[in-house]
Parts: structure tokens; sequence; C-alpha cells
């Protein structure tokens, strides 16, 4: 058989899983409330974004679009365009003169000295430039760079044009003809239709194909930004849900395995105290004979030892009390009941009357007081621990005055405990409510330090919460807070 876990073994494993519950719930919450993580996260993934070096101009212009545009551009202008990636491959081509077509691009070689020369003369353009020049095969060409952000991707191309202060030397064309077998007569013929324009046409349509290149290219950008933005919204909306279900999981597992925990904790707790109960009760009864029957054989330092022993056992007794009353509210089942409260407040009151009688403490609570659905044997152990605390809590000499009040909210019923006490500074507020907290010597006021554990556990038992507003030197307010509608049963 496996060996039972000690009493340290067993708080530290709770203390670990408590500590694993509020990491996780705390990242957990950091996830889901943080917005702005998000945003952080995407804007630092944006600043990753890569240049579009592998961008296929294809897929990022609207070629159709495009097309449609220079088809109208080239029935107006009577101007050839055409749009080519860096490879030289034609994304868009509108009115192409017969000889580039049936011709020069048609042979190998001449097609080769095409794309050769536009690529040369290309490279080294800035956006919102262009330059026009000869091309290999004796035409004249003009060309504007595309870009997308700071990336050279594609060229606008114009030309198979002569300019009409040209001299066109049709022997030149006459020796091509015959260097590369192309069929003379229709060859020349298709020089002749060669258009010719001035200087200043030229310009004017480069200056509108150099703004449609920019707006192009500008265009292509804000598309590829947007495009990487959805996708890496996305993903990292994605590797969110997954964080957060991961973390639901954990978190799940982890308050399972707490709450197995402290059962095992208090079933441990229920069943040492059982066992130290019955030899305390022989070292407590039979110091009280001896320090009795053999009174007279005793010396004043005996009697002292005798009366410490007895004194101890008394304080181990309460102990083992209420540690065994922490244990049983875990194994408690709830029962619900309709009540007024005023008469949980007298029953408790009743239970405390000689320490109540002994302080001369004076307690008031509203004669009306609404009913309520809630756990009576939980309220009242509340009650009793908070009146209880207020009775002890106070100056020697110092007559407790303690008030009870009540206050509704939709959801919520808050009983509010007041008293004239010692008061608790702000950084106890919270961890009194922890196990063995004691904030004052146990020669003057004698404790455990459990009432209040059992109190925000019989509270939370009940679907409600306990809390203390306090100052040192003022008194304290606890208040209880108890769900109005339903008793919510959190076994
Ligand atoms: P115990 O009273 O048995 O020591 P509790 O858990 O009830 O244990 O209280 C924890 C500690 O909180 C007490 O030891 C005491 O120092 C402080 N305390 C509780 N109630 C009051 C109060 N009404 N006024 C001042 N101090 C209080």
């Amino acid at each position: 058989m496996a060996e039972k876990p000690t009493y340290e073994e067993l708080t530290q494993r709770v203390k670990e899983l408590e500590n694993e519950k509020l990491q996780a719930s705390a990242l957990k919450s950091h996830l889901m409330q943080s917005d702005q993580w998000l945003s952080d996260k995407i804007d630092s993934k944006k600043s990753t974004i890569p240049s579009p070096t592998d961008l296929d101009l294809g897929s990022i212009i609207n070629v159709e679009e495009i097309q449609s545009i220079m088809d109208d551009f080239c029935a107006i202008t009577h101007m050839v365009t055409a749009i080519l990636d860096l490879k030289g491959n034609i994304i868009e081509a509108t009115g192409w003169q017969d000889i580039c077509t049936k011709f020069h691009r048609i042979n190998p070689e001449t097609a080769h000295n095409c794309t050769e020369s536009d690529l040369f003369l290309s490279k080294n353009l800035q956006a919102g430039e262009y330059v026009d020049y000869k091309c290999k095969n004796g035409m004249t060409d003009v060309v504007t760079p595309l870009y997308v952000g700071s990336k050279h991707i594609g060229n606008l191309f114009t030309g198979q044009f002569f300019y009409d202060d040209e001299v066109i030397d049709e022997k030149v064309f006459a020796q091509q003809a015959e260097k590369y077998g192309f069929d003379k007569k229709s060859y020349m013929e298709a020089l002749r239709v060669v258009p010719r324009y001035s200087r200043t046409t030229i310009n004017h349509l480069m200056s509108f194909l150099v703004k449609f290149a920019t707006y192009i290219s500008r265009i292509s950008l804000a598309n590829n930004q947007l495009e990487q933005e959805i996708h890496e919204r996305k993903r990292v909306e994605e590797e969110i849900r997954t964080l957060n279900r991961e973390l639901e999981l954990r978190v799940s597992h982890r308050t399972v395995a707490l709450k197995e925990a402290s059962k095992e904790l208090e079933d441990f707790v229920y069943s040492i105290s059982h066992d130290l109960r019955a030899p305390l009760r022989s070292i407590s009864g039979f110091s009280q004979i001896i320090a009795r029957r053999h009174k007279d054989a005793l010396n004043e330092e005996g009697q002292h030892y005798f009366d410490n022993i007895i004194e101890a056992s008394r304080q181990m007794g309460n102990l083992i009390d209420d540690l065994l009353e922490f244990s049983r509210l875990g194994r408690k089942s709830l029962r619900a009941e309709t009540i007024k409260i005023n008469e949980i407040i007298k029953q408790a009151i009743d239970t405390l009357k000689d320490q109540i009688q002994e302080k001369n403490a004076a307690i008031t609570y509203p004669d009306e007081m609404p009913q309520i659905t809630v756990d009576p044997t939980l309220l009242n152990q509340i009650l009793i621990n908070l009146l209880e605390n207020a009775v002890k809590y106070t100056r020697p000499g110092v007559r407790p005055i303690i008030d009870i009040k009540f206050k509704q909210s939709d959801e919520f019923l808050l009983l509010c405990i007041a008293d004239n006490g010692l008061g608790i500074l702000p950084e106890f507020h919270q961890k009194i409510f922890k196990m063995f907290q004691r904030l004052h010597h146990q020669t003057d006021y004698p404790g455990t330090g459990i009432g209040l554990a059992a109190v925000k556990k019989a509270a939370q038992m009940m679907g409600g919460d306990v809390s203390v507003d306090s100052e040192l030197g003022k008194g304290s307010v606890f208040t209880v807070k108890l769900p109005i509608k339903q008793l919510k049963i959190e076994n």
C-alpha cells in the first residue's frame, strides 16, 4: 500500500497547486484582456514583413483591370504599352506593332535583343523616372519602372515608334531582314507603318504613364501589406485561441488536482485530529488528577508545571476542536433553507452569551431583516466566529460595541458587522482569512487562527465571500456577501 503523505507534504502540494493555478489564471486573464498585447504582437510582426522580393507581379496587380485601362489608352493615343516583370515576362500588352509581333519577337535572336535591351535599360531607373532608348532591333522604346515599396518589380513600356525628327535609314532594316531571314517586303511594309510622334507628345504621354506606374506601385504595395496583415492577424488570432484552449485545460486540470489535494489534506487533518484527541485527553485528565490528589506533595514550582501542562492541553484541545470544525466544513453537504437573518443572529448571540456578558458587550441589529436562502448551519458558524472575534479583540476595559447592518443589491445581500475593537493593519486585510494567521499575542488574546479561514470557506461554499475594512485602533467592519437568488452549491 502506498505510504500516507505527511502533513507537510500535503500542505506543500496544496501550496504548489495554488501557485500554479494563480499563475495560469493570471496569464489567461492577461491574454484575454490585453488587446494591446494583440496589436503589439501584430505590430512587431509588421516590422518584420519581408520586402516583396519573391512577389509575382502578375499576382499583385489586377492584370485584367490594367489591361482594360491600357486598351482605352491605346485607343485614344494609338500608343503601344506593355508591362513586363523583371524576367521579361509580358504581363500586359496593347496595340503592338507588326514589326515587333510578327518579326522581332518571333525570331529567337531578335526576340532576345528585345528582352535584353528592355531589362538592361530599365535596371537603374528610379520610381517616377523614364528613359527612351533605341532597342537593339532599331526601334525607339520608352520605359518607366514599377516599384512595390522599395522593390523594383517590373517595368511599364511604350515604344515601337520613331520620333518625327528622326531620319530612318531603311538600309539598316533591309540588312536586318536578310540577316534574320524575314520576308523583306512585308518587313519593310511593317517598318513604314511604325508611327511617328513628336518629342512633346511623347513627353506628355510618358508623364501620364509615369503617374500611372506610380499609382499601380502604390496600390500594389497597399494590397500586399493588407494581405500580409490579414494573414498575420489570422495567424496570431489562431495562436491566441490555441493558447487559450491550452490554458483553460491547464487551469481546469489544476483546479481538479487542487480540489483533490485539499480534500486529501482535510481528510488527513480530520483523522489526525481525532487520533490526537484521545492521548491529549489522557495527558490533560491525568495531569489534573495528579495536581489535585498530590496537591500537598507538590511544591510551588511543581504546581506551576502542572498548571502549564493543563493550560497547554486546553489550548491544544481548542486547536483540535477548531481543526475538526474546519475539516468538517469540507465534508459537509449543503442544506438550503429560507430563513430570516434575525433568527440566525439571535441564535449566534445566544451561543456566545457568556463571553458577551463577561465583557458587557452591546450588539445591535435591525428589527426587520430580509429572508434569505442559505445553509443555516454555515451562516450560524460564520456569525458565531465574527461576533466572537468582535467581542474578543477589544482593548482591555473597553466595552465592545457591535453593530450589524445589511445592504441589498440585485444579486447579493451584504451583512456588515462593525466593531469598535483593536482594528487591523491594511496589509493583513487579506492575510487574516488564511489559516493560522494571528495578529495578537496568545497570552492576551488566546485563539487558534482558524476561525476566519473557516468563515471564508463557509461563505464561499454558499457562493458568497467575506472581506474586511479596518483601521488600526479604530475598529473593523467585516462584510459577508451572500447570493440572494439561490444558494449556489459548490461541493
Ligand atoms: P483566532 O481568533 O482564533 O486567533 P481568527 O482566524 O478568527 O483566529 O482570526 C485571525 C486573527 O485576526 C486573530 O488572531 C486576530 O489577530 C485578528 N482578528 C480577527 N477578528 C478581529 C477583529 N474583529 N478585530 C481585530 N482583529 C481581529
